[in-house]
Order: structure tokens, then sequence, then C-alpha cells
């Protein structure tokens, strides 16, 4: 009898901190849930993702969407999910389509990246985007009501451990390798881990010149070893560890060929006109490749 009472009481806290009652699809198409308590806002056509992590002292959001009308889809998930405040908002990089509906959470969320991210968002924030979104439609001219740029309140440097409400929440800096400011989220007891937008699925990086591919491979190994069941990329399905396998196996072909060609003495412009990468072309985003195949000139070039 103890033991059943026990019981109830635990199943209901559970339905109270973690809202397990509520089905995924009742949380709208986009939803999808990972653990208990733990969801995963997925941006439609690859667009970025935002994910949700309930704890018992509030919620966790990881990016908050592409636009503003994702970020308002977003809350509308999270007051189906709990009553408790959004407390923090962890960035994985610091691009517009991450970031732009921040101040949809923050007050009172306070938001975190890694060193570096608040001034990138600073530097790179273009009030033409937002214009341009806004001429879409009435709706999204309505989801930008009280826009303001909000950058991170919270930097940390290398890694830093958030515990919060039963749950111990991991930010580890990937280094150079996509935006300024990178950030992995890990859940280690769940081994849940939010990948941030190094190893995208099934689809061309675009690599910035300051980015390099050694330092892609590397946030790429450090992620791997953490050994994770669910990996959650900044875009696409969630999906596990053979995401880094399939990304390191491409970025070790193109450097490959790469560097065969530097070697017969062709040129960077020779390089982007000639080389094929047949097994890559179903891959999204093709108009990418030349910043691909700069990058693994840099890294070969670097190695001779
Ligand atoms: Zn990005």
């Amino acid at each position: 009898m103890r033991v059943r009472s026990a019981l109830v009481l635990l199943s209901a806290t559970c339905l109270l901190v973690f809202g397990s009652s509520l089905q995924a699809q009742d949380l709208g198409p986009q939803i999808q849930k990972i653990k208990d308590g733990i969801y995963l806002y997925v941006g439609d056509e690859g667009n970025s993702n935002s994910g949700i992590i309930l704890t018992q002292e509030g919620v966790v959001l990881i990016d908050s969407g592409r636009m503003p009308t994702d970020s308002l889809a977003v809350l509308a998930a999270v007051k189906k999910l709990t009553s408790l405040p959004v407390r923090f908002l962890i960035n994985t990089e610091t691009h517009a389509d991450h970031t732009t509906g921040h101040f949809v959470f923050s007050p009172p969320a306070m938001i975190i990246n890694h060193e570096g991210a608040s001034e990138a968002m600073r530097k790179a924030y273009d009030p033409e985007r937002n214009r341009r979104l806004m001429e879409q439609s009435p709706e999204m001219r309505k989801a930008f009501q009280g826009f303001r740029l909000v950058t991170p309140q919270i930097e940390y440097r290398d890694r830093m451990t958030l515990n919060l409400g039963g749950r111990t929440i991991q930010l580890l800096n990937l280094g150079n390798v996509h935006s300024e400011a990178n950030t992995a989220i890990w859940l280690p007891r769940e081994r849940v881990l939010f990948a941030a937008s190094v190893a995208v699925p099934n689809s061309l990086n675009n690599i910035r010149p300051y980015v390099t591919i050694p330092d892609m491979i590397k946030g790429i190994r450090m992620m791997k070893a953490l050994n994770p069941e669910i990996v959650i990329p900044g875009h696409g399905l969630p999906g596990t560890t053979a995401l880094f396998d399939d990304t390191i196996r491409y970025f070790e072909l193109l450097l490959e060929r790469v560097g065969s060609m530097v070697r017969e003495g062709k040129s960077l412009d020779q390089i982007k006109q000639e080389l094929r990468m047949p097994e890559y072309e179903h891959w999204a985003n093709q108009n990418r490749m030349p910043t691909n195949i700069e990058a693994a000139y840099r890294a070969v070039a670097g190695s001779n």
C-alpha cells in the first residue's frame, strides 16, 4: 500500500515536472519528444532547431528559432508543458537564425554563450533582415512586436555547468567551428547532446574564412568522445553519432582530394573548377562547396 501511494505520488510529481501527460503531437507539428522532459522544435525545411529542457526549477531553452514566429511557437509549447518560467536560454552559435527571437524570452530568461558571442552578435546585427522578414506576412510583423537585439548576458570561458532543478547541463566550447562562439550542450545523465552547427545531416556547411577544417574535426571528435545516445544538430533531425562519422569522412575525403591537386601544382581556382565530390552530390547547399574547398586548401597549404 505504502509503495503504491509512493508510486502515485512519484508519477504525479513526474507529470508536474516533466509534463509527460502531454503527447508530443499536442504540442504542435514541429515538436518532437527526445526523452522525458526534453523536447525539440524542429525548424521547417532544415531551418534551425530549438531545444526545450524542463527541470524542477524552470525551463532551459537551446536557441530561439530562425524567426520570432518560431520563438512564439516554442513559447506556446513551453506553456503547455509547464507553468514554470524559462530561466536560461543557451545559444549554440551567434547567427541571426538562432538568436533573433531572444526578446521573446529575455527578460526574464538569461542568455548564455561562449565568450565573444555578444560582441559578434552586435557587429553582425542586420536590421534589414528583420525588415525583409516583416514584409513576408502580417503574422511575421506581429511576431516582431517588441523586438530588440538581446545578446548573451552570461559569457563563459571553455566550459560551464548549470545545475538546475535536478538536471546537470554542461556547456562546452566547440572552438573555431562555425560562428564566433559555438557551444555544445551535454546532458550526461540523459546522454543527450545538442551539437550546434558544426555537423549538419546531409548538408554542406558554410565555412567562414576564420573557421578551419582541423578545428571542425577536433570539435566533432570531442563531442563523439562524450558517447551520446542522441545527437541533436543545430539544423535537421536528431540522430546518433553516425552524423559525426559521416561528417569526418566527408572532410577527410575533401582534404585528400584537395591535397593531391595541390601536390600536382594546381591553383585554388583550378581546384575549385575541377574538384568533384560525387559521393556527396545529394547533400543540400552545394552552393557552399567553394567555401569548403577554400577551407581545405588553407588546411593543406598550412600543413605543407
Ligand atoms: Zn549558423
